[in-house]
């Protein structure tokens, strides 16, 4: 088992958790439930962890990653989905509830 992503952004975290389940990976999450208050930047140690449970996914899980890190494009406003009309953060290429892509 190997830990592919950490961030103190639980809302990215879930976000590539949803993309490596597009693309096949079963991801686990772990202490996504320590995130603190909102606003407030919690310490390193409590930040959410996306882990693969099979160590040959780890470089296609970073590739993923690196891709849909890479494709968020400079500050963007927010769009609504078009396959279920959540409103989505304009750096995501992807819904994070439906999994529709943006377009
Ligand atoms: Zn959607």
């Amino acid at each position: 088992m190997k830990k592919v992503y950490s961030s103190y952004d639980s809302l990215m975290v879930w976000h590539l958790k949803n993309v490596l389940e597009i693309h096949g990976i079963h991801p686990i999450l772990k202490g996504e439930y320590l995130t603190g208050v909102a606003g407030e930047v919690p310490p390193i140690e409590c930040w959410p962890e996306i882990w693969v449970l099979e160590d040959s996914q780890y470089d296609y899980a970073r590739e993923i990653i690196e891709t849909a890190l890479n494709s968020k494009d400079s500050p963007s406003q927010p769009w609504k989905c078009s396959g279920c009309g959540e409103e989505i953060d304009g750096q995501f290429t992807e819904c994070w509830s439906c999994g529709k892509s943006h377009s």
